[in-house]
């Protein structure tokens, strides 16, 4: 069985939680990407029963609703619709999912057309993500996606015809030789697509990825980070001119569009996670899937859990989370963090918190705390600094 249900002390009011499926397969392997999946698409039958079968496995887990749904990969748009169709009403049928939850898919522009978006319409999902990156064909090369720039526009197109109005769009900034204007055309692109919501990273080079041998070997070089900072306040100048709200460090959204299942994941809330490398986090334990399609089909086999590992989270790491995450998306809760750790921010930091509200880094309300998107700039130095000066007891 996985980790037990229980209710940790310092735990929030119970939130609505999410429900997370890793689809470990792509296409192809992309110079940048450390997120575990494999090339070879022989084995997603076997996949998609053991899938099922550890979905079964975590049954009982909570007779509490699931607000979210996420399918995330690797690259989920290679499933058929009508396996994404199967994997929901398993779903369905082993726990309370919300009438209204936020149900995505995460699709590579290569992977689908106006039919396939249409079934995956049908079968319940409604909301996708398209991993766009970049608007030009370059960029694309460089990063060896295996889509072009016209094929992501017409995805787009394709999954409005389809019925889709809630679409994200990732973009990736800070490319090796990248220049403003290439960086404003790609962002202009996004927005004459008129989706819901945008993220944009940094492109991180990764331990391990082709890329990162790239810049070992001197072969590209890496933008310096002053430049990385000014692409990124000019997206935050871009997407907030343009009636984009800015909700985390990378994400933007219209109005009341925000990534449910994302926001999920940086207050704490419950969620479960399924597949290789799948991550869960439940009541402060947290645990992590084994990330090797082929040991994962062999546990599920045997009847067991493909857990890799887990950790009970202490007060301190869970304090450390709250003031991290929330720094980095809406806040923090001043008093509930009182409350809930018995420590008081403000006894060593309260100067620190006055200077960041005047200097227009941080807006304070009452005991909400939270940076604006100048501040988010800086939230890793202002949560380490406010986390330096507390000590729990
Ligand atoms: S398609 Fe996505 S998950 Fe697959 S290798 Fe590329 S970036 Fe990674």
């Amino acid at each position: 069985m996985g980790p037990p249900l229980f209710a940790h002390p310092l735990i929030r009011a119970i939130l609505l939680a999410g429900l997370y499926l890793h689809i470990p397969f792509c296409e192809h392997k992309c110079i940048y990407c450390d997120f575990y999946s494999i090339e070879s698409l022989d084995p997603i039958d076997s996949f998609v029963a053991a899938l099922k079968l550890e979905i079964a496995m975590q049954s009982g887990r909570s007779a509490d609703p699931f607000e979210t749904i996420f399918f995330g990969g690797g690259t989920p748009s290679l499933l058929a619709p009508r396996t994404v169709g199967e994997i929901l009403e398993l779903l369905h049928a082993t726990f309370t999912i919300d009438a209204g939850a936020e149900v995505t898919l995460e699709a590579n522009p290569g992977t689908v057309d106006e039919r396939k978006l249409a079934e995956l319409r049908s079968v319940g999902i409604n909301r996708v993500s398209f991993g766009v990156q970049s608007f030009h064909e370059d960029d694309l090369k460089f990063l060896t996606r295996i889509h072009s720039a016209d094929q992501a526009r017409d995805s787009v197109r394709a999954a409005r015809r389809a019925g889709f109005d809630n679409l994200s769009l990732d973009l990736i900034f800070s490319l090796p030789g990248q220049t403003m204007e290439r960086w404003d055309a790609n962002l202009r692109s996004a927005i004459a697509l008129e989706p819901e919501h945008i993220s944009c990273y940094s492109l991180i080079v990764e331990k391990g990825t082709p890329l990162a041998r790239m810049v070992e070997s001197h072969q590209v070089s890496t933008l310096p980070v002053e430049s990385d900072a000014r692409l990124y306040e000019h997206t935050m100048d871009v997407l907030l001119s343009a009636g984009f709200e800015q909700y985390e460090i990378s994400n933007f959204a219209r109005p009341g569009l925000r990534s449910r299942h994302n926001s999920n994941y940086w207050n704490h809330t419950n969620y479960v996670g399924f597949g290789p490398s799948a991550h869960s986090y439940w009541n402060g334990r947290r645990w992590w899937n084994i990330s090797n399609l082929r040991t994962y089909l062999e546990k599920i086999d045997s009847g067991e859990l493909p857990v890799a590992g887990e950790e009970s989270l202490t007060s301190q790491q869970l304090l450390d989370e709250e003031v991290m995450l929330g720094l980095r998306s809406g806040g923090i809760d001043l008093d509930g963090i009182e409350r809930r750790y018995g420590v008081r921010l403000e006894d060593g930091s309260g100067e620190e918190l006055l200077r960041l509200v005047a200097d227009g880094m941080a807006v304070r309300d009452g005991s909400h705390f939270r940076l604006t998107c100048r501040g988010y700039l800086i939230s890793d130095e202002v949560s380490g600094s406010l986390l330096s000066r507390v000590e729990m007891v």
